[in-house]
C-alpha cells in the first residue's frame, strides 16, 4: 500500500496516536473489569427550592472508585463509556441505585415528594430496551415516576433530533420529568424545543460563573429564564458557588439551583445527614 503512493512516500509512525490508542484500550479494558468487579458508586447533589430554600432532591452523579486512582469524575470515563457502549449497563445500574436510594429516603423521612434526577447520554438513547427497564425499575421499587427527572444535554438531542424525539415522548409516556441539561451551549432553535416535551430547563453553569454583585451585566440569564417561563418549564441554575449569584437568581425568579454554595455532590451517608438537618418540601 505504501508503494502505491508513490516514491518517497511512506506511512509516517505517529507516536501521540499510538499513545492515544494504547490508553484508550487500558482505559477500556480497566472499565469493563471495574464493571464486573462493581467499582462504580453514585453521589448526590441537593437541588435547591430558591423561592423556599428547601431541599427539592438531588442529581445523581456517577464516580469509580479506582482501586489504585482513588475517586475518578465522571468526565475521565464517560465519554469513553459511550463510544464504547458500556455506558449502556452503567448508566442503568446508576438509574437503580438512584431509584433504590430515593425509595430508601423517601420511607425513612416520610417525604414522597422528594426527587431524584439521572443523566442520560447520547448513546443510551439506542438502548432497545432501555424504557421496558426504566418501567420495570419503577415498578418494583414502587416509587412514584413524578419523582424522577431524566436529564438529556442539549447537544444529545441536536445530535440525534429524529431518536431524541422518539425518546423523550417514551418518557413522558411513563410520567417521568425531563430536564434539558447544559442548556445554552448547544445550539438548538426555540421553535425545535417547543415541539418537545420538557418540563425543566437547567441552565449551564457557564452563565451562572461570571455572575457577581458588582457587575450589573447579567448577562443571557434574565432572557433564559424568561424562556423557560414562557414555555411553561421550571428553570434550574447550575454551579452556584456564592451567596450573590444566590440572590441574584432568586430576584430573578430562577426555580431551582444547585452548586458548590449549596453543597457538593455527597455519599449516601453525607445527603442522608444533610436531609436529616435541613427541611424538604
Ligand atoms: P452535569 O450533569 O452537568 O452535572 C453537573 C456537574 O457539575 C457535576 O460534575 C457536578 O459535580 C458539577 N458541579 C456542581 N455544582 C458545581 C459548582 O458549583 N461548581 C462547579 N465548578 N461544578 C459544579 P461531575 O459529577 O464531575 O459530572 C460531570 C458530568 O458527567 C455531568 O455533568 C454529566 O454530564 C456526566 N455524568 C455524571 N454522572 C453521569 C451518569 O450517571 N450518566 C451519564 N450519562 N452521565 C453522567
Ligand atoms: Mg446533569
Ligand atoms: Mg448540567
Ligand atoms: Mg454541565
Amino acid at each position: 500500500k505504501a508503494k502505491a503512493m508513490g516514491k518517497g512516500q511512506y506511512h509516517v509512525f505517529d507516536p501521540t496516536l499510538h499513545q492515544k490508542a494504547l490508553k484508550r484500550l487500558t482505559l477500556e479494558t480497566a472499565l469493563r473489569k471495574a464493571i464486573e468487579h462493581q467499582e462504580f458508586l453514585v453521589h448526590y447533589q441537593p437541588i435547591i427550592n430558591l423561592q423556599t430554600g428547601k431541599i427539592s432532591g438531588f442529581e445523581a452523579l456517577v464516580r469509580w472508585q479506582h482501586p489504585q486512582k482513588g475517586l475518578v469524575s465522571p468526565g475521565e470515563f464517560i465519554p469513553i463509556c459511550e463510544e464504547t457502549g458500556l455506558i449502556n449497563d452503567i448508566g442503568y445500574w446508576v438509574f437503580q441505585q438512584a431509584c433504590n436510594q430515593l425509595k430508601i429516603w423517601q420511607q425513612t423521612l416520610k417525604n414522597d415528594r422528594l426527587k431524584i434526577s439521572i443523566n442520560l447520554s447520547v448513546r443510551q438513547f439506542s438502548q432497545m430496551n432501555l424504557m421496558e427497564k426504566v418501567a420495570e425499575t419503577v415498578t418494583k421499587t414502587k416509587i412514584s415516576p413524578q419523582s424522577l427527572t431524566m436529564e438529556i444535554t442539549e447537544s444529545a438531542l441536536i445530535d440525534n433530533p429524529t431518536h431524541a424525539r422518539t425518546l423523550l415522548h417514551e418518557i413522558r409516556d411513563q410520567d417521568i420529568h425531563i430536564s434539558l441539561d447544559d442548556f445554552g451551549t448547544g445550539y438548538s432553535s426555540l421553535s425545535y424545543l417547543h415541539t418537545l416535551p420538557i418540563d425543566i430547563l437547567k441552565i449551564d453553569r457557564s452563565f451562572i460563573n461570571p455572575l457577581s454583585q458588582e457587575e450589573s451585566d447579567l448577562g443571557l440569564i434574565p432572557p433564559i429564564i424568561q424562556i423557560g417561563q414562557t414555555l411553561k418549564m421550571k428553570v434550574v441554575a447550575e454551579g452556584i458557588e456564592t451567596p450573590e449569584q444566590l440572590e441574584i437568581l432568586r430576584k430573578l425568579q430562577c426555580d431551582f439551583g444547585q452548586g458548590y454554595w449549596f453543597a457538593k455532590p455527597l455519599n449516601i451517608r453525607e445527603a442522608t445527614a444533610l436531609l436529616q438537618s435541613n427541611p424538604q418540601w
